[in-house]
């Protein structure tokens, strides 16, 4: 489970931090509205934590904009506001739910977990791009029919490709995204598991589905 917190007091932050990390969250937090709007429509997240007063772009503005991007992504508001007409406006702004600051990490906890089961189906159990195809429920992937043996990071890579067709993704956005590490310049297992996995999903195959972005990064895409 992956989940964003856009906070900027930073004592808050740390324990919200701190005690998702704890609950095996991995957790990534931003300090400004701007910065929070970027990860929120470039990361994959399964929950969203989204303070209402922010630096740079206020909650209200970064929760539209990731409705835009992200209909169903659910997101819960952190307000400072305890007024039912700033609730209200949280709720037909489009957050999933709400909590009034000063709270504690156990409600906060709750009330996430609370969203996932709410929204168990939101990642789709079957992925399909082309002929290929990712059934997540088995734990199988397959082209033209023919199944293709991953290891687990081919997997995961796989499906972080299925999930955004037609994206460039960056080597540092696939390093955080799919081995939640930070990116540094000199390392190539970015590239060395893109080899791998063309091997196995490109190589048997008369069409290319996944290309290179010189300098950049990858591709999932159809281009014959
Ligand atoms: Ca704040």
């Amino acid at each position: 489970m992956k989940i964003l917190i856009v906070e900027d007091e930073p004592k808050t932050a740390a324990f919200v931090q701190r005690g998702f990390a704890e609950e095996g969250f991995v957790v990534d937090v931003a300090t400004d509205g701007a910065d929070g709007l970027h990860l929120a429509t470039t990361g994959d997240y399964d929950a969203i934590v989204l303070d209402v007063m922010l630096p740079q772009r206020d909650g209200w503005s970064v929760l539209q904009a990731i409705r835009e991007h992200r209909p169903d992504q659910p997101v819960i508001l952190l307000t400072a506001l305890d007024a039912v007409s700033h609730r209200v406006k949280g709720l037909t702004a489009g957050a999933d739910d709400y909590l009034v600051k000063p709270f504690a990490f156990s409600e906060l906890h709750a009330r996430v977990r609370n969203l996932l089961r709410r929204t168990p189906v939101r990642r789709a159990e079957e992925l399909n791009y082309d002929d290929l195809e990712m059934d997540r429920a088995r734990h199988r992937a397959a082209r033209s029919g023919q199944p293709i043996d991953l290891a687990p990071q081919e997997y995961r890579l796989l499906e972080y490709l299925l999930r955004h067709p037609g994206e460039v993704l960056t080597r540092t956005r696939l390093a955080e995204q799919v081995w939640d590490m930070n990116f540094d310049g000199d390392s190539n297992v970015v590239d060395v598991a893109v080899r791998r996995l063309r091997r196995k999903v490109d190589d048997p195959f008369e069409h290319k589905l996944i290309h290179t972005i010189r300098g950049v990064g990858y591709v999932l895409e159809r281009r014959d």
